[in-house]
């Protein structure tokens, strides 16, 4: 028992060494134009020499933020268990760490295999750090500071994941035995056809709402071509759609998740606005313009907007209007009522330097907009980083009012501070793309 005691000791002492090591190093974005040039032109070795620091890199730039949360938070049994998930990975990575003269196809293919059982360890980590959460919710109260804290970690701690993902798959489906889809590079698709992936996440949000509520709204979609100035409508309530494609280099899953996102809350928020038993809803409309920079995708509803009194909590983990779904006996996914939505769509906007923002007229409507980089050149991947002004963020507490209002105090101050949400009771399932 004692052996067994010293030999796990000496193990962590190495991978603390090791993490303290990886995690002097900054990540290394990629643009999607370098994605993609590296998936046309690299071997399985170019990606396994990156790989084999990279990913420890990343790994090591979260793991050491970890111990930034809350003592309380890092005790909490779900947040043990994404931990050592962590650390798992991180160990299996190490074997690879040393060699050059020694590498054979051998060397490769277990590389490959490693990456797919990390891929699939963290297959539930957003769920189970959600669980984490409540756990700690239901277990103390949670100061602002905390819940500040707790915010900012997860934005960072869900964009790595999204990060190390997108490697591993770009990896594993260019190197490995997965399923390469035909004119894809790894996961990119050079020419993803917009209004495709419009189209599908509206009929699958449909689908939803139908089988919620028993109505949906139409979908009204029009195109604006910045550069020549030209306008069309695409799509329209009875008529036939124009199949003309609108393209960009982008991960269609990404998007697919973003737009399947918004339209389900469009939809609910129409629905519920109208009264399930209105005879007609008004359309939800879809407007999609190529600029020289940004490819903008804007979703109106007239589902009767938000109040600006809530609008600082769309963005937190966990805030929803919606009934907290059951568990699990369920034959399709619900419609709302996680609370993730928004703010994991925002990451995965934000993540090529696109962005995902919100604006609405109480009692008529919202705008949701979606911006992409319209040049694969510009889209770079947007990555969180260990240092000192990120260790600054965890040590400095909320600051007070300096208004007479706590609401214009956290505008002015803290335009993104959090204020307490409701309890939810059972564990979100929430699916992530990818
Ligand atoms: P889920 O995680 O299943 O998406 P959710 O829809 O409640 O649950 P979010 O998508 O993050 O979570 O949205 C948070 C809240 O923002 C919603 O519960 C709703 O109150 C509000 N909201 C979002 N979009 C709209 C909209 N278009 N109109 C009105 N309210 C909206
Ligand atoms: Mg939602």
């Amino acid at each position: 028992m004692r052996i067994y005691r010293i030999l796990y000791r000496q193990a962590r002492t190495l991978l603390e060494e090791r993490l303290d090591y990886y995690s002097q190093f900054n990540p290394s974005p990629l643009s999607m134009q370098q994605f993609t040039d590296f998936g046309e032109n690299a071997t399985n070795m170019d990606s396994f020499m990156f790989l084999r620091k990279e990913l420890p890199v990343r790994l090591a730039n979260i793991m050491k933020e970890f111990n930034l949360l809350p003592g309380k938070l890092l005790h909490m049994p779900s947040v043990g268990i994404v931990r050592d998930l962590y650390r798992q990975s991180f160990t299996d990575l190490l074997q690879f760490e040393n060699g050059t003269s020694n590498i054979t196809t051998t060397t490769l293919d277990k590389f490959t295999d490693a990456l797919v059982k990390i891929r699939n360890r963290h297959v539930d980590v957003v769920m189970t750090m959600a669980q984490g959460v409540m756990e700690l919710k239901d277990a103390h109260a949670i100061n602002a500071n905390t819940e500040s804290n707790i915010q900012y970690f997860l934005d960072r701690f869900y964009m790595n994941r999204i990060s190390i993902r997108m490697l591993i798959n770009q990896h594993t489906i260019l190197f490995g035995d997965g399923v390469n889809h035909q004119n894809h590079i790894g996961c990119i698709d050079p020419h993803c056809d917009v209004v495709r992936v419009i189209e599908d996440a509206y009929s699958n949000a449909r689908f939803l709402c139908d089988q919620y509520y028993l109505a949906s709204p139409e979908l009204i979609l029009r195109y604006h071509n910045g550069m020549d100035k030209s306008s069309r409508t695409i799509m329209a309530a009875g008529s036939p759609a124009d199949k003309t494609p609108v393209s960009v280099v982008y991960v269609p899953s990404h998007l697919y998740h973003m737009l399947f996102e918004l339209f389900k809350n469009a939809m609910r928020a129409v629905v519920e606005h109208h009264g399930p038993g209105s005879d007609i809803f008004p359309p939800v409309e879809v407007l999609l313009v190529m600029g020289q920079e940004d490819l903008t995708i804007k979703l109106s509803d007239q589902g009767g907007g938000i109040p600006r009194s809530v609008m600082d909590l769309l963005f937190n983990y966990m805030y929803s209007t919606a009934p907290q779904p059951a568990v699990s006996g369920l034959d399709t996914p619900p419609l709302a009522g996680y609370g993730y939505g928004l703010p994991l769509s925002r990451l995965y906007a934000r993540y090529f330097h696109g962005d995902l923002q919100l604006t609405s007229c109480e009692g008529y409507g919202s705008d949701a907009v979606i911006y992409l980089k319209a040049l694969s050149s510009e889209a770079n991947e947007l990555l969180p980083v260990y240092n000192k002004t990120c260790q600054r963020q965890y040590s400095t507490p909320v600051q007070t009012h300096d208004w007479s209002s706590q609401v214009h105090s956290a505008q002015f101050v803290r335009p993104f501070s959090t204020s307490s949400r409701p309890k939810t009771p059972t564990p979100p399932v929430i699916t992530t793309t990818q």
